[in-house]
């Protein structure tokens, strides 16, 4: 934990911590919203969101606090992403800082002890340096001990939700509405079947739509040119699957490019991994919220660009704002990514959401031509 870096978290505006006032709320009113992780519309939108999370495992999530040496010397702040592994199985990860590049700095694996989970093995494939570490986390607390090369200290972090400045975000004036979870009117399936010409995937409750396993990729039946497309999505609660089988869906643009839908929560933000455009740029940050917590995409589209030959004088390029941060900034797209529904590069294309078998859900889904 002692990486020589103090001070303070850089923040961004916009992690809202979950103060002690409010957990006692969400105590009592428990009761009232148990079973329901599909969330509902209206309350306190950070107070939904550590509901849904919790409806999938009580200890995951983010927390934020900060370390101390023994001896008073030094402090600095922390911040972690517990991951639930299923079978009451617990890894555990810290960095410096959320929402920058950060590379960890250690990892402990735990399991469910009784109402606690106790983390104690240090991943000797994590962080620079040796240490030494335990952690306990209960009731939204994340404490623990470590010593190392720079000295033996302590660390105390609280859990906390930090939600997309751009969640609920309304279509502006002119905006091509693409679903607002009332129906699949602009919508229709990549490959449609003998008698079956219509979206097969659910409609379920906050406003939103939920791939069904087998049932295919859908596209929108407008297609666009450069655009800047606002979506919304979650991915499930598969606790023991892993790799590209845990929420996986994706994004392509005009049918071609995709940027990766994917619960990678704490993993390393590889270029198959969520906010990848697939098997070509990572994210510049791994921005992934855990599984059941609403996230957005903010993709500014520029198609590529020919010259009077008809050769490409550009190639396509794309902006990618995750969860309201910047994650790919002007990438080039040299090409289409795998999965892509043609090559025709030249022509416009619709928004394609993939059928990868998981029960990816989106909501609020509108562009703005440009
Ligand atoms: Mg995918």
């Amino acid at each position: 934990m002692v990486s020589g870096v103090s001070g303070n978290i850089t923040g961004r505006g916009f992690a809202l911590n979950v103060h002690r006032t409010i957990i006692s709320v969400v105590v009592i009113t428990v009761p009232l919203l148990l079973c329901s992780c599909a969330g509902w519309p209206g309350g306190d939108p950070v107070l939904q969101a550590k509901k849904t999370i919790e409806c999938c495992d009580p200890f995951m999530g983010d927390y934020q606090g900060g370390w101390k040496l023994n001896d008073g010397t030094d402090s600095g702040s922390l911040v972690a992403r517990v991951i639930a592994l299923g079978k009451g199985e617990y890894r555990v990860i810290f960095y410096d800082a959320f929402d920058v590049p950060s590379e960890p700095l250690a990892a402990l694996n735990g399991e469910l002890e009784g109402s606690k989970v106790r983390m104690t093995k240090v991943d000797p494939n994590v962080g620079t340096f040796d240490i030494e570490a335990s952690a306990t986390i209960e009731a939204d607390q994340l404490n623990g001990t470590f010593g190392g090369p720079s000295g033996a200290g302590s660390f105390e972090l609280e859990k906390t939700i930090r939600l997309s400045p751009t969640l609920g975000m309304k279509p502006p004036d002119g905006a091509v509405v693409l679903f607002n979870g009332k129906n699949f009117n602009e919508w229709e399936p990549t490959q449609k079947k003998p008698g079956v010409d219509q979206v097969q995937w659910k409609r379920v409750k906050s406003r939103a739509m939920e791939v069904v396993k087998g049932a295919g990729s859908i596209v929108t039946k407008k297609k666009f040119n450069d655009f800047k497309l606002h979506l919304e999505f979650r991915t499930p609660c598969m606790p023991e699957a892993r790799g590209q089988g845990r929420g996986n869906s994706g994004v392509y643009l005009q049918g071609r490019y995709e940027v990766q839908v994917l619960d990678s929560y704490g993993l390393e933000g590889k270029d198959n991994e969520c906010g990848g455009i697939y098997k070509v740029g990572a994210p510049l940050v791994n921005m992934c919220a855990p599984p059941m917590q609403w996230q957005t995409y903010d993709i500014t589209f520029t198609a590529p660009r020919f010259d009077n030959a008809g050769a490409i004088a550009q190639n396509a390029r794309v902006t990618v704002v995750h969860n309201g941060v910047t994650i790919h900034d002007e990438r080039v797209l040299p090409g289409p990514t795998g999965g892509a529904l043609d090559n025709n590069v030249a022509e416009p294309g619709g928004i394609y959401l993939q059928d990868h078998g998981n029960p990816v859900q989106f909501r609020n889904i509108w562009l703005v031509e440009l």
